[in-house]
C-alpha cells in the first residue's frame, strides 16, 4: 500500500469527519467549558489543523474562531506526543513576535494535548490558555488528556457515520458531502477533478456460485485494490450493493479515465481467491470530468451521476470489463 503523507491523510480524515467550518455544537462546547473550569483557565479551545490554519470547533474565552498556523501556539506542540506546555510565552524566544503572546489576548501560558485519529495521525489540539504564567499539576494534565480523548472519540463517531462497514469505502451520503467540498476546492485551487461510477460485472454469479460471504470478500477486495492502486487524494464511495463511485482529484477526464482503466486492469488481472475457490472479477465503469483545469464545474452532482450512469450502461452493453469516458 502506498504511504500517505500525514498532511494529506489529515485532510482526508478531517473532511470525512465533516466538521470543518460547521456551527458550534454543545458536545464540543461542553469539553472547552469543563477544561476551562477544571483547570481554572480563562481560554479553552478545540482546534483542528486544516491545510493552512487551525480552525476552532469550540472556543471559550476568546472571539477568534481560527488562526493561521504561523500565528498559532498549537504549531509548537506538533511534535509532542503528549501535553505540551509553554509556561511563560514572554520568556520563549520563538514567540517574540507571536500575536497571541504579545497581541490582544496577551497569552502568557499555553498547554495543549493532541487530538489523535485512529490512524495515529494528529488532527488538532485541545488547549487551555491563561493570561498569567503558570504550570499544570499532574491532575490537571490528566483532565486535559481525558477531555482530548473524548473530543477525538466524538470526531471518530462522526466518521463512522460516513463509512461503509463492509468495504471501508465512504458511503453514499459522503459522496454528496465530499463532492460539494471538492467543487469548492477545485474552484479555489483551479484544478480539475473527475467522477467515476463503477459496477462489478455479473456479480450475481459470484454469489450464486461461491456464496454471499465470498461475495462480501470480493467487495472488500475491490475497495482494497482501489486503496492500493489509486492516489491518496482519490475517494471511493459504495453507492449501492456492488456499485461504487469515485472522485479522482486533480485528474481531468482523460487522466481519470486512464487511472480508472489501470484500476480496472488491477481488478481483472489476478484470480480472486476466496475460501470457496477462485474466480476472475471484472468491473465496468464510466468517467466524467466534474470540473475542468480552471476548476469550473461541468454540472452538478446529480447530473454528472446521471450522465455517468448512461456511460456505465454503454460499457456493459459493449461487453463489460471496460471503462468509457463520457462528456
Ligand atoms: P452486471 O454485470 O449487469 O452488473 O451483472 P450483476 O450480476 O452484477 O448485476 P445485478 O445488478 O443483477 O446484480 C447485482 C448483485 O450484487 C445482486 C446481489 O446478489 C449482489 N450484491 C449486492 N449487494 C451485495 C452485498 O452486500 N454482498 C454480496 N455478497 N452481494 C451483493
Ligand atoms: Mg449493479
Ligand atoms: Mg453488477
Amino acid at each position: 500500500m502506498q504511504s500517505k503523507t500525514d498532511s494529506v491523510l489529515r485532510g482526508q480524515i478531517l473532511r470525512s469527519m465533516n466538521v470543518l467550518d460547521t456551527s458550534p455544537e454543545e458536545m464540543f462546547d461542553r469539553i472547552t467549558r469543563i477544561a476551562s473550569a477544571a483547570l481554572n483557565a480563562p481560554i479553552a479551545i478545540v482546534s483542528l489543523q486544516d491545510e493552512e490554519r487551525y480552525w476552532f470547533k469550540s472556543v471559550r474565552g476568546m472571539d477568534q474562531t481560527e488562526t493561521s498556523i504561523e500565528a498559532s501556539l498549537c504549531q509548537f506542540s506538533h511534535e509532542e506526543p503528549d501535553i505540551f506546555e509553554i509556561r511563560d510565552t514572554w520568556e520563549d524566544p520563538r514567540l517574540t513576535e507571536n500575536p497571541f503572546a504579545h497581541g490582544k489576548p496577551a497569552v502568557r501560558f499555553y498547554a495543549g494535548v493532541p487530538l489523535v485519529a485512529v490512524e495515529g495521525v494528529r488532527i488538532g489540539t485541545l488547549c487551555v490558555l491563561d493570561h498569567e504564567q503558570r504550570a499544570l499539576t499532574p491532575a490537571h494534565k490528566q483532565i486535559l488528556r481525558d477531555l482530548a480523548a473524548m473530543a477525538a472519540h466524538e470526531l471518530e463517531l462522526r466518521r463512522l457515520a460516513c463509512t461503509d462497514a463492509l468495504t471501508g469505502a465512504w458511503n453514499r451520503r459522503m459522496l454528496e458531502v465530499v463532492a460539494t467540498s471538492e467543487f469548492h476546492r477545485a474552484e479555489r485551487v483551479k484544478c480539475p477533478f473527475s467522477l467515476a461510477v463503477l459496477d462489478i460485472d455479473h456479480f450475481k454469479r459470484v454469489n450464486d456460485r461461491f456464496g454471499h460471504e465470498a461475495g462480501n470478500d470480493a467487495l472488500f477486495g475491490f475497495a482494497e485494490t482501489f486503496r492500493e492502486v489509486m492516489r491518496t487524494e482519490d475517494w471511493l464511495f459504495r453507492i449501492g450493493g456492488e456499485e461504487f463511485a469515485a472522485l479522482l482529484i486533480g485528474a481531468d477526464g482523460k487522466a481519470a479515465t486512464e487511472a480508472m482503466d489501470r484500476f480496472r486492469r488491477a481488478i481483472a488481472g489476478p484470480d480472486f481467491a476466496v475460501s470457496e475457490g477462485r474466480f476472475r472479477m471484472t468491473a465496468s465503469g464510466a468517467v466524467i470530468e466534474a470540473a475542468n483545469a480552471e476548476g469550473i464545474a461541468a454540472a452538478d452532482l446529480p447530473q454528472l451521476l446521471e450522465r455517468a450512469d448512461k456511460g456505465l450502461y454503454q460499457a456493459k452493453r459493449q461487453g463489460r470489463n471496460r471503462i468509457v469516458q463520457v462528456a
